[in-house]
């Protein structure tokens, strides 16, 4: 027997698309062409996998920058609350970390993707691995192929021609959420890979991040270089300007500099005049800057570009946001949705990513509930 529904991909946005629809108790079957389910999944799960964000709403949405006006009603009608009480509905408890960022207790993805493996089933949902989208198919389908970073974990953008092909408008993939390259010499490199840089503010043109970075063997990785992607995508070798000490002013610093140093060497007494880490003070003079109050709030950088999509976290580009209407249906083929990061929107690493992976299934599972699938008898 034929089920009802088809769903291509085994990813989050997948996985969660058959869950809902498997719940009114339409058939489903799922195709994905690796050999295991939810594999870029299982890497996010080693970041801790930070599900969403407890941030207000109001602030939340303003994250997705341009595409916030198509996934703002997905967003509240799925909301972060939702997708704690959906963990919860599969055993998993969730926790708001200091941040407001939102965790499983258990800081990993497998217990999540084991119990919604589990259910679907038992709910009868097939599972076909190693199994490559063909093409346009009769009955309705739900894509979820994913973006194209990371592409042997599965997302490698192979539907894009087929879908171009059936005249459907398809950005070009572009890395998002990714490691800005720096040439640094071989001693900063060697003797501070892996170091955190904390609490320092960035500016690209006209953008500004707070947070954190790591020095990377040949960059600068972290949330607060990602939170700069676009602006860094669009002049990937614009000057970088890192203040290290975002919570004090030029007078401030000035001030506390101007004690007497005594026997202290300049390393000791910059950390206990004003808190920098040894990293932070390589990095001002890796720039090649005077320690002095004005430097310290402007360490200049010069970008070598951004690493590529390979290794990105997640992609910008996908099927544009115009070819889907507010059900993520495609507009010139009915029956037929776009879910999760195959469609052409981005957003911060912080749970935004995966909100909007789950609310856009959600969105297309309930439409297809509604209205082009019937319960099984
Ligand atoms: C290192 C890392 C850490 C991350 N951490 C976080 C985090 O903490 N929080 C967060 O919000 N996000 C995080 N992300 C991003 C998040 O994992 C992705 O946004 C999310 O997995 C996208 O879900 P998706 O279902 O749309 O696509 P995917 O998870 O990419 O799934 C797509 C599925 O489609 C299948 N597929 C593709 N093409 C075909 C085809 N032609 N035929 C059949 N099957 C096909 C693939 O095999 C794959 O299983 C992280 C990503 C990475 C790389």
């Amino acid at each position: 027997m034929r089920e009802n529904v088809q769903i291509v991909g085994a990813g989050p946005a997948g996985l969660i698309c058959a869950d809902i629809i498997s719940a009114a108790g339409i058939s489903v079957h799922i195709v994905d062409h690796m050999r295991q389910p939810g594999r870029k999944f299982l890497l996010a799960g080693r970041g801790g996998l930070n599900l969403t964000h407890s941030e207000p709403l109001e602030k939340f949405l303003s994250r997705y920058g341009a595409a916030r006006t198509f996934l703002e009603p997905m967003i509240r009608g799925f909301s972060p609350e939702d997708i704690r009480s959906w963990c919860l509905g599969l055993g998993v408890e969730t926790y708001t970390g200091s941040s407001g960022r939102i965790f499983p207790t258990a800081m990993k993805s497998s217990p999540l993707l084991r119990a919604l493996l589990r259910r679907l089933n038992e709910r009868g949902v097939r599972l076909s691995a190693k199994t490559q989208w063909q093409g346009f198919d009769a009955i309705p389908t739900i894509f979820a192929m994913g973006g194209a970073s990371w592409p042997e974990l599965g997302s490698d953008a192979s539907w894009m021609s087929t879908f171009r092909n059936a005249d459907i408008n398809v950005n070009d993939f572009q890395p998002s959420n990714c490691r800005v390259k720096f040439l640094w010499s071989p001693h900063f490199a060697t003797r501070f890979q892996g170091q955190p840089l904390k609490n320092i503010g960035l500016r690209h043109g006209s953008s500004h991040s707070k947070g954190e970075l790591i020095i990377t063997r040949d960059g600068l990785e972290g949330g607060a270089i990602y939170n700069l992607s676009h602006a860094m995508r669009e002049q990937p070798t614009r000057d970088l300007h890192i203040d290290l000490k975002p919570a004090l002013n030029a007078d401030a610093i000035a001030k506390r500099l101007s004690q007497p140093r005594g026997k202290m060497s300049e390393a000791n007494f910059l950390r206990k005049a004003l808190g920098l880490t040894p990293p932070a003070i390589a990095l001002l003079r890796e720039a090649g800057r005077k320690v002095d109050a004005q430097h310290i709030k402007d360490v200049i950088l010069k970008p070598q570009g951004l690493a590529g999509l390979k290794r990105a976290i997640s992609s910008a580009g996908g099927v544009a946001l115009s070819e889907l209407d507010e059900h993520c249906q495609l507009r010139k083929m009915p029956f037929n949705y776009c879910i999760g990061e195959m469609l052409d929107w981005e957003a911060p690493t912080g749970g935004y990513l995966l909100q909007a992976c789950f609310s856009t299934a959600v969105a297309a599972a309930r439409h297809v509930i509604k209205n082009h699938a019937k319960p099984l008898p």
